[in-house]
């Protein structure tokens, strides 16, 4: 409990942090709760989202924290270590633990945890309308004797059981914390977990921050993060040694190891607490449910497949379709507006200098980013519907066999097919993936799909040079690209990522209407999100472009001697070997980086033509195999700035991002030069 400093502790700040298995209402929960009062961010460190809201009641500030969805709290995901260790350290006054009410066994494993650990829970029993729709009887006094803890059932999209939550949360708030859960793990087990228990408690600063006993189990299980954090303290080694002989022991003696042990009594006591306070009574033709019938076509072993596919075809023809004209008005927009401010204050007697900076820098740079803003608030609409309705969980069903094969989880694939479109949703896209691993490689293979910026570039080379099967060239360029990030992936999965299994448990939640409000929320989440971070990225970038075409004073804009032209000159030799060693194409190729589609409009600057006589100028000037290899290199090399926003956004980490942009440009240059000097051999050149 924090006070807020107002006087004479009036108002009080309190800390709710809500905890819950993936897909068991916590968002809709957190939404009732804190309504627009939201805040979206990052834990420290590391990817996972962090979500922060409030709300008043009483005259008392409540500070809701949303912790990532998990079904443990073990330290095998980033997510349960972020749950855990805000737990651990910030000591919120109650956690509300939301159970699924239909699945209350499988939801009891995380509720066991957070009791065991000696938190101050109430559980919230939600989607009690459909427990009860399902005629699932709970007796909520009995499990809150079991537990503990008080309990109570909640409607949480339609806003149900949150007055008196938030009256037990006051009442648990201000009272002793409750008795840690005690589950019996066997004479065995509880000799070692008190001779842990012993130890721990010479510890003062151990005592201080964890619940003893809890700690003992911790040890016990071998939990790596829970190791880590208490390496530090002296008792460390005792512990481990007293650990590891009796473990030696017991599991000689069961044939299986302790951590297997440990669950299996935890499943057992979770088992018997459901018994005896959950009855469900079937009906004939309930057996059968509405989600286990579409299940039967969905995720048929023909069907699954096609539909599949025709769902991401769904998404991306509502994304781009929809999209692109209103992407098109916004740059339109931009262009007109640009135009206004250039005249307003040339008007005014600005020096051309500012004038070339706001309006070719600041306001093209902004513009640039905006534009992608209509795909990706439709792309994120689409995917939240797919994922609140339950299809999502389907789609990585379905596709987890086939991406399995390539060392990647199922889910990777719907990012790599957004990438088609646009890598920057498809960066964004990979948020699907819970395992921090699939999610880091997802995101570094995205840029070698080839996004519609590359198409207009496919389109100018070939049209030059290819126009008898301009279909075919620009398709084996689509399938170089699938081609390469499946064995970039495969690479990666194997050198950089090795040893790390995800484990992954194929949840398939039943099928929902997804309300319009969450779908809403979620869609605004992450896409307001991205404009802020990426926009200040890319519009710092642009403004740099726009300082080296510029300088030195008096040069014409993004000549040769600009010092951008300069350094198109000094960098050109590199490509010599690939074929366009010329000091137009490096430039064309430093442009593109703030956008792809840029290639061509900065070709058409540096020769000194407009778009439609580039075409002709490029046959004069290039050769078949240099376009084609131009063309590899446009498709491979260096995301551009966006979706370098998007990735430093999403990995949390120069460092990746650094080599996001480091590996895509060696394996560029390798690539087309293979193309130019093989091609050569073969006589193409
Ligand atoms: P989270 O993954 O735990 O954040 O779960 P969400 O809040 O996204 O909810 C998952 C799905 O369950 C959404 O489609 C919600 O609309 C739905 N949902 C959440 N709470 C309830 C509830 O109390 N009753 C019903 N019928 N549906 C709910
Ligand atoms: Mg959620």
């Amino acid at each position: 409990m924090v006070n807020n400093g107002l006087a004479n502790n009036l108002t009080k700040e309190y800390v709710l942090a809500l905890a819950g298995n993936p897909n068991s209402g916590k968002t809709s929960l957190f939404n009732s709760l804190t309504g627009s009062r939201q805040h979206v961010g990052n834990w420290p460190g590391v990817t996972v989202e962090k979500k922060e809201g409030s709300y008043v009641s009483g005259g008392n500030t409540i500070r809701v924290i949303d912790l990532p969805g998990t079904y443990s709290l073990g330290a095998l995901s980033e997510d349960e270590a972020v749950a855990r260790d805000y737990i651990i350290n910030e000591k919120p006054d109650v956690v509300v633990n939301i159970v699924d009410s239909t699945n209350i066994e499988r939801n009891m494993y995380l509720t066991s945890q957070l009791l065991e650990m000696g938190a101050k829970v109430i559980v919230a029993l939600n989607m009690y309308d459909e427990a009860k729709s399902k005629n699932i009887e709970i007796d909520i006094n009995g499990l809150s004797n079991i537990l503990g803890v008080p309990v109570l059932p909640t409607i949480a999209t339609k806003s149900q059981g949150l007055d008196e939550l938030t009256g037990l949360f006051f009442k648990a708030a201000g009272s002793e914390y409750n008795k840690p859960l005690i589950i019996n793990y066997g004479k065995e087990i509880e000799e070692v977990i008190n001779k842990l228990s012993d130890e721990i408690k010479n510890e003062a600063g151990l005592l201080e921050r964890y619940n003893t006993r809890w700690l003992a189990v911790k040890i016990l299980e071998d939990d790596a993060g829970i190791k880590n954090n208490i390496k530090k303290y002296k008792v460390y080694e005792k512990l481990e040694k007293i650990r590891n002989e009796s473990v030696k022991r017991l599991e000689s003696l069961w044939g299986d190891d302790i951590e297997a042990v440990i669950a299996e009594k935890r499943y057992g006591f979770i088992k018997g607490i459901v018994k005896e306070t959950v009855k469900r009574q079937m009906s004939a033709e309930e057996k059968l449910t509405v989600t286990d019938k579409i299940d039967m076509v969905v995720t048929n072993r023909f069907l699954g497949i096609p539909i599949f596919l025709l769902a991401v075809w769904g998404i991306f023809q509502f994304t781009f379709t929809l999209g692109n004209p209103l992407a098109d008005l916004i740059e339109a927009f931009f262009g007109w507006f640009g135009g206004f401010v250039r005249g307003g204050i040339q008007g005014a007697g600005a020096p051309e200098l500012v004038v070339s900076l706001i309006v070719d820098g600041i306001i093209g740079g902004a513009g640039s980013v905006l534009v992608f803003m209509p795909n990706i608030f439709l792309l994120f609409f689409a995917i939240s519907i797919l994922e609140d309705s339950g299809y999502m969980a389907r789609a990585a069903y379905i596709m987890d066999r086939f991406m399995h094969i390539l060392g990647l989880h199922g889910k990777s694939f719907i990012p790599m097919i957004v990438g088609f479109g646009c890598n920057v949703p498809g960066v964004l896209a990979t948020r699907t993936l819970e395992n921090k691993r699939d999610r880091l490689v997802s995101i570094l293979i995205n840029p070698l799909m080839s996004c519609s910026a590359r198409l207009p570039v496919y389109i100018l080379f070939t049209g030059a040079f290819f126009s008898a099967n301009q279909g075919i060239v620009i398709f084996s360029l689509y399938l170089l690209g699938i081609v390469l990030a499946i064995g970039v992936g495969v690479v990666f999965k194997k050198l950089v990522f090795k040893g790390e299994t995800s484990h992954f448990v194929m949840e398939l939640p039943p099928y929902r209407f997804p309300t319009l409000k969450s779908t809403f929320i979620h869609m605004w989440d992450r896409g307001s999100d991205f404009i802020k971070k990426a926009g200040t990225i890319i519009v710092a970038v642009v403004v740099l472009v726009w300082v080296l075409s510029s300088l030195p004073a008096g040069v014409e804009y993004a000549s040769r001697e600009s010092l951008l032209g300069q350094i198109g000159a000094f960098i050109s030799p590199i490509f010599k070997p690939a074929g366009f060693g010329t000091w137009e194409a490096a430039v064309a190729l430093l442009f593109g980086v703030v956008a792809k589609e840029v290639v061509v409009g900065t070709l058409g600057v540096v020769y000194g033509v407009q778009d439609e006589g580039l075409q002709s100028v490029i046959a004069k000037m290039w050769t078949p195999l240099s376009a084609y290899s131009f063309m590899v290199m446009t498709l491979i090399y260096i995301p551009c700035v966006a979706t370098i926003g998007a990735i430093k956004r999403e990995t949390n980490s120069w460092a990746w991002t650094l080599f996001a942009i480091g590996y895509s440009l060696v394996l560029g240059w390798v690539m087309s030069v293979l193309v130019y000097q093989v091609g050569s051999l073969l006589g193409f050149a």
